[in-house]
């Protein structure tokens, strides 16, 4: 008679939170080393998904497959006993083996693979499975897979392949054993699920029923019901997370007030006044759109994205000037100091005769300085402040700070995003507005995802009067000729950024930009004026320079990428990037962006050695492409977003089976879906709500910060 055990039995439905350990049938062995994997419950173990399937071939004789194949390559699974296995040593391992099945005779050949020599047992029964070709009239298998009898399982003789799946397994644990383990627990897993989606909105959206998802997930019966089941997998994903973002919105729609911020034509003609040119099209549809945001008593919260030298700082000056001549003052933030001091200089220009207090904050602030701007934000006495983000740290208070801008957002992480958000907050629920502008154009589908709580507008098109730059992409062999080439328009009075990777020199083979200017001034470029700007070059120090690179008394400025966002140096014609192949395209098309701003036909060559072919194909990505948009999708599908956009710093839980680069269509339904159900409930507190919430607050409660706000 069997003894009690306590343990769930695999036959009753299995709650996800179960410990491993406690179900009857996993041996504690297995607990252990699936413990390795970071797998301790039910529901971790059926979460681990497959990286992906493959098909159980249908087994075949020997002699029917010999006939079958060809001279392709084919799949094949023999069963058979192995008779002589040999190893010849030399440059490269090799063993041969023979496999017999009574019709015929297969060779097993491995090559590089000593480790197979002690896992080959002569007279040994099993199955070997791996692609097979005619040699010497000999069907042959290069580099099979050998399973011997007692774990080959039975012979598949059904017509059609079954798929298998395959785990991301450890050395503790092979992808075998997890599936042994994990077809034990699944039906007891799937049927404790409970679908968060009603039946009838499932239907209209043509979705499995979440437990059949996951049941196939791990165990297909063919391709088309795995990609229902990944689809349907991936849209509870994406739907949670615009779930998130939305009641984030929501919330902070509901329980804080920002300033309201009206115009009228007397404001709109005075600010326009001010501006060094007439505003585009392009430029006056974004600001309306913003301004209607700022006329609310409810705090805008705006991504405006526009390709690089859009002319994305008028629309900021513009809105910042609104602010001000409401009586209320308006921050701007910038990525670096370089960026911050060219703002600083665009807006006082600007602001020139009028008796608007603008100051800059910066790390480099002398500490009498940031003592007197830090007394006179908190007092109202400034009315605009740029900086960097010495405006964000602890202690800076704002009076009454009405917008906050922040340039380059792709540089700075969704929590620095929400620390300035709470400044201003004198009176408790009262938060500034915030416009985010980016120069790196995010790609729509991650823009939504990422920052799926912003307003989104878009400059499209550049201002006139500019020649978009040739670029050209060489090998680190012709950099003589290029810099030749340079000279001969240097002679002519044009001027040139030199980029390079490093700020100091290194063991490795990495120009920095010490050595390579003064390379350049002994050899190329020798009687021409050359300087260098880098993040450690003093702010007094670098602002000269800077001022003498515009004005055009230095000819030649050899910089690292602190030039990438928002430099603007119309004058400046031709650029070169070294070792190009160490940037991500999106960058390269940034710091390519910092010519091309006047008149001039500009030249960008990106010099780069690139080893491989993907490295290659992202360097003549950029070349054939001037629109930042395709770029940005380029990198996305080249890198992945998590690179692209430091999606990894954001804090937000990553995916397990949505792809942003692939899953467009599905997440805009999500959105949709998402939009309207936070629309008929904006808590998630109805009951057909309740299984989506506690997933939520799961998920992405403490990364989005919800329901701690105000
Ligand atoms: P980005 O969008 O990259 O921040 P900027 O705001 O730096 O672009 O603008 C790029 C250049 O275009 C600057 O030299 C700016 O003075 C110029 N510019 C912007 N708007 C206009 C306009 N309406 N007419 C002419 N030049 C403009
Ligand atoms: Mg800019």
């Amino acid at each position: 008679m069997a003894s009690y055990d306590p343990r769930v039995s695999v036959s009753q439905p299995i709650d996800a939170r179960l410990p491993l350990v406690q179900i009857s049938g996993i041996g504690p062995r297995a607990v252990e080393r699936l413990a390795h994997l970071d797998l301790h419950t039910a529901g971790d173990l059926v979460r681990h998904l497959p990286m992906r399937h493959e098909r159980r071939l249908a087994e075949r004789t020997i002699a029917q497959t010999t006939s079958e194949v060809h001279d392709e390559t084919t799949n094949v699974r023999l069963r058979g006993t192995l008779a002589r296995v040999r190893t010849r040593t030399g440059p490269r391992t090799k063993i041969e083996a023979t496999l017999e099945d009574g019709t015929a005779t297969a060779r097993l050949v491995w090559f590089n693979a000593g480790w197979m020599r002690d896992k080959l047992h002569p007279g040994e029964l099993g199955v070997a499975e791996g692609r097979a070709k005619i040699r010497q009239g000999y069907l042959e298998l290069g580099n099979p897979r050998w399973i011997p009898e007692e774990r080959a399982g039975s012979a598949t003789t059904d017509a059609s392949d079954d798929l298998r799946p395959i785990y991301p397994a450890s050395e503790e644990i092979g992808s075998a054993e997890i599936e042994a383990i994990v077809k034990q627990i699944l039906e007891g897993v799937c049927q404790s699920i409970e679908d968060p989606l009603p039946a009838p909105f499932r239907h209209e959206r043509d979705l499995m029923p979440l437990a059949d998802a996951w049941r196939a997930m791990h165990a297909p019966n063919n391709h088309d019901e795995l990609a229902m089941a990944r689809r349907r997998l991936a849209f509870d994903e994406l739907l949670l997370l615009q779930l998130g973002v939305m009641m984030r919105r929501s919330q902070l729609r509901s329980r804080t007030r920002a300033v309201s911020l009206p115009c009228n034509q007397s404001i709109d003609a005075h600010i326009r006044q001010r501006m060094p040119f007439r505003l585009t099209a392009e430029q006056d549809r974004v600001i309306a759109e913003i301004v209607s945001d700022l006329a609310q008593p409810l705090a805008m919260n705006r991504l405006l994205q526009g390709d690089v030298g859009s002319g994305k700082t008028a629309v900021a000056a513009y809105c910042m000037m609104l602010a001000v001549a409401n009586g209320h003052q308006a921050a701007l933030v910038a990525p670096t100091e370089l960026l911050a001091e060219q703002h600083e200089r665009v807006l006082s220009a600007m602001l020139a005769g009028t008796d608007v207090k603008l100051r800059l904050l910066t790390g480099s602030c002398s500490e009498a300085d940031r003592t007197a701007i830090i007394a006179g934000l908190a007092r109202g006495t400034i009315d605009l402040v740029v900086g960097t983000h010495a405006l964000l740290e602890e202690g800076v208070a704002f009076r009454h700070l009405a917008l906050a801008v922040i340039d380059e957002q792709h540089r700075f992480g969704v929590r620095q995003r929400a620390v300035l958000r709470q400044k201003g907050q004198g009176e408790l629920p009262l938060i500034p507005h915030s416009l985010v502008m980016t120069a790196t154009p995010i790609p729509r589908t991650l823009a939504i995802t990422l920052y799926g709580d912003l307003d989104l507008s878009t400059l499209r098109g550049k201002p006139p009067g500019r020649t978009p730059a040739i670029t050209r992409v060489v090998d680190s062999s012709k950099a003589p000729e290029v810099y030749a080439y340079l000279r001969t328009r240097l002679d002519k009075g044009e001027q040139a950024f030199i980029v390079v990777p490093a700020v100091e020199e290194s063991e490795q083979e990495i120009k920095d930009v010490a050595t390579h200017m003064n390379f350049l001034a002994n050899g190329p470029f020798r009687g021409l004026s050359i300087s260098s700007v880098h993040g450690r070059v003093h702010r007094d120090q670098r602002e000269a320079t800077m001022q003498a690179f515009r004005s055009g008394v230095i000819s030649v400025l050899v910089a690292t990428t602190v030039i990438e966002v928002g430099v603007d140096v119309p004058n400046a014609s031709l650029m070169v990037v070294e070792h190009a192949e160490r940037f991500g395209l999106a960058q390269l098309h940034q710091l390519r962006g910092r010519v091309g701003r006047g008149t001039a036909a500009s030249l960008c060559v990106f010099i780069g050695d690139s080893t491989t072919d993907d490295g290659r194909e992202r360097l003549l990505a950029i070349a054939s492409s001037d629109d930042g948009f395709t770029i940005a999708e380029q990198d996305l599908k080249l890198r992945g977003p998590g690179e692209v956009f430091g999606a990894r710093q954001s804090g937000l839980a990553p995916f397990r089976v949505a792809n942003l680069a692939t899953d467009g269509e599905l997440l805009r339904r999500a959105r949709a879906d998402a939009q309207a159900w936070i629309e008929r409930d904006p808590e998630l507190q109805r009951p057909e709500s309740e299984l989506l919430r506690r997933k939520l607050m799961a998920t992405h409660g403490s990364a989005l910060g919800l329901g701690d706000i105000g």
